[in-house]
């Protein structure tokens, strides 16, 4: 039996007062100050003496640090205890790109532009909902701006900064899907470079004309905070600009790829696409190619998460040769990246190359369906 519920991400904006919004800004002030202590405490020991140390050791360590100093011990400790798991999971990423023969930043000390946000990572304990209220244990009741309803039970609550205020987001378990009637279709979809998406039918979804223009106004805002002297109030006016245009453009792309998905979601039972992390080892690292796979694996998330509580389903597969297969007889066409248009000579097919791409997806989804069941 297929279960019946999902587990899905809730995000409010917060209405806090004033002085609420002063104590929200102390706590993540001390969150970095504490992940900034912890990596350093890390980085020490092991320099010193090749001490490795575990988030559980430095979990037991915050009893003391809470005892000794008023700052940590006005925090919960599970909000504490979560920024030792996230500087932890850094670390994790970090040693994991290491192993797989990748060279990865090491786990950086975080600035007060770039630590925004806490976790309570059980709501009831520290963190709870009254009466349409999210009440903070030290903080108080902040009022909440209640845009959709929240479904299922929520779970863990994060609480961050963005440019324009406060936002609460929670993540949910047992959220009921929203079964959708069968349509009896299915599709590949390719990801392109000119175009956001291709379909095996021919369909070419494009990015929104307001991305060029919004990107460009981030290179503006870019620029103006470059020519202005470090320090001054002036560069400081300019980074918030620019921070409101990334915001922006984050926006704008979310919104885009939720309708992109829920489009899709309506109209097919099965969709398949590459596998990405496999398709990222096989294909060469082409700047653009690498910035519009980042797109695309959002996509993929919000795809899958969408697919998943309308009880459809989103298959993955190898992506080897999609590209240079022909779609009409299978034989395999080399072309390199700036080749547009597939052109077999062995059947006479003719089509743009992402278009190719998708059917040999789709086939080989289809393909892959077969075995499985
Ligand atoms: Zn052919």
């Amino acid at each position: 039996m297929e279960q019946q519920t999902v587990c899905k991400t809730f995000k409010y904006k917060l209405k806090p007062t004033p002085e609420q919004e002063r104590e929200l800004e102390r706590v993540v002030m001390v969150c970095r100050w504490l992940y900034n202590t912890a990596l350093e405490q890390r980085i020490t020991l092991y320099r010193q003496r090749g001490i490795s140390l575990t988030r559980y050791s430095q979990e037991a360590e915050l009893k003391d640090l809470r005892a000794e100093m008023a700052d940590y011990a006005a925090i919960h400790s599970h909000v504490l205890q979560d920024v030792l798991a996230r500087l932890d999971k850094t670390y994790q990423a970090f040693f994991r790109r290491v192993r797989m023969g990748q060279t990865p930043g090491f786990p950086r000390f975080q600035g007060r532009e770039r630590y925004h946000s806490f976790t309570y990572k059980e709501i009831g304990n520290g963190a709870r909902l009254d009466n349409g209220f999210l009440v903070l244990s030290k903080i108080g009741r902040i009022a909440v701006r209640w845009s959709r309803p929240l479904a299922g039970t929520p779970k863990t609550v994060t609480l961050s900064r963005e440019v324009d205020g406060w936002y609460a987001s929670f993540s949910c378990v047992d959220v009921p899907k929203q079964l959708l009637e069968p349509t009896g279709q299915e599709i590949g979809i390719d990801v392109g470079l000119e175009s956001f998406a291709t379909l095996a039918d021919g369909t070419m979804i494009h990015n929104p004309r307001y991305y060029r223009q919004a990107e460009r106004q981030l290179k503006t805002a870019q620029r103006r905070v470059s020519r202005r002297k470090k320090g001054s109030k002036r560069r400081r006016k300019a980074v918030r600009l620019l921070a409101k245009a990334h915001l922006k453009v984050k926006r704008q792309r979310a919104d885009f790829q939720h309708k992109v998905a829920l489009k899709l979601v309506q109209q097919y039972d099965t969709i398949y696409h590459e596998d990405l992390q496999v398709a990222n080892m096989l294909k060469n690292h082409h700047l653009a190619k690498s910035i519009a796979d980042a797109g695309w694996s959002a996509f993929m998330s919000i795809l899958s998460h969408k697919a998943a509580c309308a009880g459809r389903k989103v298959i993955a597969v190898n992506p080897a040769y999609t590209s240079q297969i022909c779609s009409g007889c299978g034989v395999v066409v080399s072309k390199g990246l700036s080749v547009r248009w597939h052109s077999c000579l062995e059947c006479g097919t003719s089509l743009h190359r992402d278009h190719n791409a998708a059917k040999n997806i789709e086939r080989a989804g289809r393909a892959r369906r077969g075995e499985v069941a």
